[in-house]
């Protein structure tokens, strides 16, 4: 650990090279509570890049806490079509209308009601509380996770129960006594810029004289890989009159996103290609049917949210014709 003593050092060239050097991302133009929500939530399991346009079309059409609770769900998954994992896009909703219920209506800074919102676990509560409240909260995102790992030569996998506490006991030694939102944003953009996956740039980064990393370029160490799953998914393609049928998804998996229908019979397949949800490889097989009376149908131009897999195959094969 880093003595109490280098622990003044160690801020003012981490925090000093963030002043310099740290991203512009759109979130930390505010600190506005309800941004950052927003933003915690689409950043959850994806990068900045993909969030980015995202964030704006969102913050426009629904820029308080307010506008999302009177929301329509249907309205708030087509606006998050794209962007994978639907259950955020329904627990943000959820948790705005929770907010919005309470008195005074206000996105709570402590970290026990922060948890108590559909949605919210302990790293995004962590953020909230420190990007917008500016709390001394240990954040541990991939990238804080990764420098931290890296600083304590901690050699064993970091994302089990034991390398969990190693690390958020390391990220506590290093907090400053105020100023939590510079102290985390600087941690992550460090890992993001300069401590990166892979071959990090030690020769210029502002805390190496901490580092205590012997073969930076293997840490942190992984788990082992989860086994593939392999599935196979027919679904069928009927559209007549300028209309396609489709069927609403009632979860588990995309939860109130429509789908191509499910293929009752085997047909001659038009179109297949594989994609990846969590730790499954699924074939999307798509053969030929009729409109069935009980799928709902809708005109191809003006299409109700999907999840990314079932609106390309839609896309292509009304390409095709
Ligand atoms: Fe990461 Fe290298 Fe800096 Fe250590 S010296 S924190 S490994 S960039």
């Amino acid at each position: 650990m880093i003595s109490e003593r280098e622990l003044g050092e160690f801020h003012r060239r981490l925090h000093g090279w963030f002043r310099k050097n740290g991203r512009d991302l759109p979130w930390r133009q505010t600190r506005d509570p309800y941004a950052v929500l927003v933003s915690e939530f689409m950043l959850q399991q994806t990068t900045v890049a993909a969030v980015i346009p995202f964030y704006g079309r969102w913050m426009k059409e629904f820029p308080d806490i307010a506008a999302l609770a009177r929301a329509d769900e249907q309205k708030v998954l087509k606006l998050w079509e794209g962007l994978g994992y639907y259950s955020r896009a329904r627990n943000l909703l959820r948790a705005a209308r929770e907010i919005a219920a309470d008195d005074p209506g206000v996105i709570p800074a402590d970290m026990p009601r922060l948890l108590r919102l559909s949605g919210i676990g302990p790293y995004t509560a962590s953020a909230i509380a420190a990007f917008a409240f500016d709390r001394c909260v240990p954040v541990l995102d991939a990238n804080i996770t990764r420098v931290l790992a890296r600083l304590f030569d901690f050699r064993e996998p970091a994302a089990n129960a034991r390398g969990k506490l190693f690390l958020e006991r390391a990220a506590r030694s290093l907090l400053p006594e105020s100023g939590g939102c510079l102290h985390s944003s600087s941690l992550m953009d460090l890992g993001a810029l300069v401590c990166t996956a892979g071959r990090p740039g030690c020769p210029s980064c502002p805390v190496r004289k901490f580092c205590r990393a012997v073969s930076p370029e293997k840490i942190p160490f992984k788990a082992p890989r989860k086994t593939v799953l392999h599935e196979r998914d027919p679904r069928v393609f009927a559209h007549a009159e300028g209309r396609v049928s489709l069927v609403l998804s009632d979860g588990p998996r995309w939860k109130g996103l429509w789908l191509l229908p499910p293929a009752g019979r085997k047909g001659k397949i038009l179109l297949e290609f594989s994609h990846v949800v969590t730790r499954h490889r699924i074939r999307l097989e798509i053969s030929r049917a009729h409109p069935r009376t009980n799928w709902k149908s809708f005109p191809a131009d003006n299409l109700p949210p999907m999840p990314a897999p079932h609106r390309r195959a839609l896309e292509l094969l009304l390409a095709r014709r």
